[in-house]
């Protein structure tokens, strides 16, 4: 078993926390702001109160490690929790604003709340966000996408906050985005995007919307404790393929489960720990590797304290 150290915040270096105006709160377990449900507290979870109060903290937070959570639908925090600040952006970034052919989002506003804007408005190009459960920091910062669209093909701009407590405005040219990832500076909160719409008809709009709900529905698990897909699809490969060769549909340790539906998907199937679900994900990335000779690369971002049982050291 490795031991996953992290840097610990005695309970004094609270002292050290920024006087801000939003809300800290200390010990918070972590498993009901994520999908999969797992996991154990976080030392402090900030809530900003807006943008200055989210730029005072960052420029003043420099000996507490911190983390940005969307929606937790792409997170897998171990059981031993966080030790460090998660920062929850809330009501104060779910805004969501029409200037012309251009849509400006709240970071913290939900994929789906989006799209049904932009249909509710006849904009159509966000139909895709309909199905993806997260948040639009977490859509920008995983570079999320389905169905043959990707954030990246709609972005017009992104506003980030610095390690220092700058606002910087960002075009897609400065991100760097590949798939399912985007380069952003270091430390940095994305607090609201712009993407390009085009006027269309509501109905049609709607009738898409639909037609990748149905998709969505018959082949994934979408109301199980999941993460979507545990894997990145190797070059040339369907991770899902790969998976299903290596004997893995339906695996289970303990209450975690590859999904018979969707054998990239990983399950909490009621009572799993986080360390069950890594372990699984650990076991099926050596399956494949002896069945395929493919590394498999975790797409679910995993944070905390716990103890893994590392079967594949080249690639974390
Ligand atoms: C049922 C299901 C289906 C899914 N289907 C898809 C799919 O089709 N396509 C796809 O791409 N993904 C899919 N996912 C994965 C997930 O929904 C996306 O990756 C989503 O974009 C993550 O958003 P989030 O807000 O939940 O991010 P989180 O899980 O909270 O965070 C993910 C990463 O984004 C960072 N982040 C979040 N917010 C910010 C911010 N404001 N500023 C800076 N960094 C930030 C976090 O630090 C972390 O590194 C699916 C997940 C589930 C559960």
């Amino acid at each position: 078993m490795e031991a996953v150290n992290f840097l610990k915040i005695a309970k004094t270096d609270y002292e050290s926390l920024p006087n801000v105006r939003g809300r800290y709160s200390f010990g918070i377990p972590l498993a009901s702001l994520t999908w999969f449900q797992v996991g154990g507290p976080a030392e402090v979870i900030y809530k900003p109160e807006d943008t200055a109060d989210l730029q005072h903290f960052l420029k003043n937070c420099k000996k507490i490690p911190y983390f940005i959570l969307g929606a937790g639908s792409n997170t897998l925090v171990r059981d031993g929790g966080y030790d460090g600040v998660v920062i929850k952006l809330g009501r104060g970034f779910s805004k969501m604003i029409i200037q012309n052919d251009e849509l400006i989002v709240g970071a913290a506003a939900l994929d789906r709340t989006v799209s049904m804007f932009a249909m509710q408005h006849s904009f159509s190009g966000l139909e895709f966000l309909v199905t993806i459960p997260g948040s639009i920091g977490g859509a920008v910062a995983m570079n999320a996408g389905c169905y043959g669209i990707e954030i990246k093909d709609i972005l017009n701009w992104v506003e980030i906050i610095d390690d220092q407590g700058k606002l910087q405005r960002l075009q897609p040219s400065e991100l760097n985005f590949s798939y399912r990832k985007a380069v952003l500076p270091k430390s940095c909160v994305i607090v609201c995007a712009n993407f390009k719409v085009k006027l269309g008809d509501a109905v049609a709009i709607q009738q898409k919307m639909q037609g990748y709900l149905n998709l969505r529905e018959e082949s994934q698990p979408t109301k199980g404790r999941t993460g979507g897909s545990t894997f990145k699809n190797p070059d040339n490969n369907k991770a899902w393929e790969l998976i299903d060769q290596a004997q893995c549909r339906g695996l289970t340790i303990g209450g975690a489960q590859i999904s018979e539906k969707h054998c990239n998907f990983m399950l909490n199937t009621g009572g799993a720990s986080a360390l069950e679900l890594e372990n699984l994900g650990e076991a099926v990335r050596q399956k494949v590797l002896d069945f395929s000779g493919q590394y498999l690369e975790w797409e679910i971002i995993r944070i905390g304290i716990g103890s893994v049982q590392r079967t594949i050291t080249t690639i974390t």
